[in-house]
């Protein structure tokens, strides 16, 4: 947005106060897409009229909105917003030393005042880049006193957070069943602007004791996000647990997704399930290519911003759906009419 002399104060908005901006490139995302010197008139919680020289109501507060872009905020679908106290480390990184450094070395050694550091610095990013709604994916939450300090970053910063509750330092089925992480369950009610989800993964093995975490949000009502098709973490066979335990249903977000086979993908699509996609990372850690363009049959893809730069992540996964799609044509034998 640009600032001009007759920017408005923030006394000048007043609650059912109608506002109007003006002279903008409004982005619509649908149908006609992108407007140039549009305006956009918002009465109390409504977008009332989109257009070129509105009339507005007696009263409206004028807006300039000259040479900046107003588009419906965007939606990021899994960050891990702790990390972001250390922001900058691990841009180059491959994925076994990215467990090392967080995992193994660093995690550990934060505080709740941390969390709350990196969460209010990660918040203020989200909005700065017209994020709106971001997922905390938050698995170094060891006490409930770490979700505490998670959650303080997000009243203090005016956008929408889910805190994605996890603890990488404990086993879901056992953090899940401690009747302090359950307290503090039922003491959050989860809000339009603050919501919550369960946060962990399922990697190989015989028995499934993730069980027992998806059971106990299936009872809260809550939704499970979880990092899967991870190259030598996450892997087909924990599909395979959750689908024959009838923990895949709509209620269930898949975390990057790129060695998942094709009936893995076939069981996220028959179930509802979403898919959160993260590029950039993805490809940094070896990850491959991302799943947008293997599993076109799943609905809801997210985009996740596991480094900094979200417009970049959508335009790469822009850059994969185009050479995905062009790639059979630019192998075809080339006929006489082609040159
Ligand atoms: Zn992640």
């Amino acid at each position: 947005m640009s600032i001009n002399a007759a920017a408005p104060h923030p006394e000048d908005f007043v609650t059912g106060r109608p506002f109007v901006f003006r002279n903008a490139i409004v982005i619509t995302v649908d149908t006609p897409g992108v407007l140039e010197n549009a305006d956009v008139l918002v009465v109390g919680e409504t977008i009332e009229a989109v257009g070129t020289k509105l009339q507005v109501p007696e009263g409206t507060l004028e807006i300039d909105a000259s040479g900046g872009i107003l588009m419906p905020g965007m939606i990021d679908t899994h960050r891990h917003m702790w990390q972001t106290a250390l922001r900058g480390y691990g841009g180059d990184w491959a994925l076994s030393q990215y467990f090392v450094f967080y995992y193994l070395q660093h995690g550990e050694v934060f505080r709740p005042e941390d969390i709350y550091a990196g969460n209010l610095l990660s918040a203020l990013e989200s909005v700065d880049t017209g994020v709106t709604t971001t997922l905390d994916w938050s698995h170094a939450l060891r006490t409930p006193e770490y979700a505490d300090a998670a959650m303080k970053a997000f009243e203090e910063i005016p956008g929408r957070f889910v805190l994605g509750y996890g603890n990488y330092l404990g086993a879901p089925w056992e953090w899940t069943a401690a009747p302090e992480f359950r307290s503090w369950v039922a003491s959050h009610s989860p809000t339009d602007m603050h919501g919550l989800q369960i946060a962990f993964d399922v990697p190989d093995s015989e028995n499934f004791p993730e069980k027992a975490a998806f059971e106990f949000a299936r009872e809260n009502g809550l939704r499970v996000t979880t990092h899967a098709g991870v190259w030598g973490a996450t892997t087909d066979n924990a599909i395979d647990h959750m689908y024959s335990g009838g923990f895949m249903t709509d209620q269930v977000c898949y975390v990057h997704g790129t060695t998942l086979s094709r009936e893995s993908y076939q069981k996220i699509a028959a179930t509802g399930g979403t898919v959160s996609v993260a590029t950039e990372s993805e490809q940094s850690a070896g990850q491959g290519y991302p799943s947008t363009w293997q599993a076109p049959q799943v609905r809801h893809f997210g985009v996740v911003v596991d480094g900094h730069e979200r417009l970049v992540e959508r335009r790469l996964l822009l850059r994969h759906a185009r050479d995905a799609q062009r790639r059979p044509l630019a192998r075809a034998p080339r006929g006489p009419s082609q040159g």
